[in-house]
């Protein structure tokens, strides 16, 4: 009897899987994938005689008897975009494994959040700026539980990582007017961070976010980033980290004179 484990791809850049993620994938009898965001680490990583298949046209249900019987003849990897605990239906399928007393782990990814900011070269915290991601989403067909609607979550003024929620901008929008965000607050709207050739960064404001990605067309795939420490390279002066800050000693270095 094997084990099945849930395995984070990263964002789409197959050189973003982690060794132990590639390592297993390598040594799998079995791989069911999620769609054609992380079909290409499937496919290269893949050992021959692997049973490999995309799982974008199963049920839930499907998925679980799949891996299952999957499991009966070897360690099966369910790849994941991202990290399998954000968005992932992680739960659903580990409960199905649990009732079949079938053995899993999860073994972490880079999750898009981390690969936007990346990939539009900004960092999510900054000192005395904000200190806090929130990582969330509007509501689409799954709504939101109470208290986390995004006007309350943006109340805060700190870095909005905001998923599953692109074709939803001007809820976005409305959203944050609510909070009390500047017109010319900036957002960044990243589409398919870290696949080579295909990234898109849109740089906008909330008064005119929406309109940039209609013009370059996002409607798919994209991150939404608003966040107080946007642009935070260009500014005149930043705030120091007090980690490397030569007036501040701490476990490792002391403070100069
Ligand atoms: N578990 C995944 C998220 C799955 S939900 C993770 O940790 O990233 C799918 C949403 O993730 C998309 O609607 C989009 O908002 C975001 N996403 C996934 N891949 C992306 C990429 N390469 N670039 C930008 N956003 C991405």
């Amino acid at each position: 009897m094997g084990k099945v484990w849930f395995v984070g791809a990263g964002p789409g850049d197959p050189d973003l899987l982690t060794v132990k993620g590639r390592r297993l994938i390598e040594s799998a009898s079995a791989i069911l994938y999620a769609g054609s965001l992380v079909d290409q680490a499937a496919t290269l990583y893949a050992p021959s005689g692997c049973n490999v298949r995309d799982s974008k046209d199963m049920t839930l249900e499907e998925i679980s008897a799949w891996l299952v019987e999957a499991a009966a003849h070897g360690d099966v990897v369910r790849l994941q975009t991202g990290d399998p605990t954000l968005y992932g239906a992680l739960v659903e399928m580990a409960r199905a494994l649990d009732a079949a007393g079938v053995a899993w782990g999860v073994v972490p990814g880079v999750s898009s959040a981390m690969a936007s900011a990346a990939t539009a070269c900004e960092t999510l915290t900054l000192p005395e700026v904000t200190q806090t991601v929130i990582l969330t989403r509007v509501a689409g067909r799954t709504p939101m539980p109470p208290g986390e609607e995004l006007e309350a979550l943006a109340s805060h003024h700190s870095t909005l990582c905001i998923y599953l929620s692109i074709t939803l901008l001007h809820e976005v929008q409305r959203a944050l007017r609510a909070a009390g965000w500047a017109e010319d607050a900036p957002i960044v709207v990243v589409q398919k961070a870290s696949w080579p050739g295909e990234e898109k960064i849109v740089r906008g404001t909330l008064a005119d976010i929406k309109q940039r990605c209609q013009a370059e067309k996002i409607g798919s795939q994209a991150m939404i980033i608003a966040s107080p420490a946007l642009g935070a390279r260009h500014w005149q002066d930043v705030a120091r980290s007090k980690l490397y800050d030569p007036e501040f000693s701490h476990r490792f270095r002391r403070a100069e004179k």
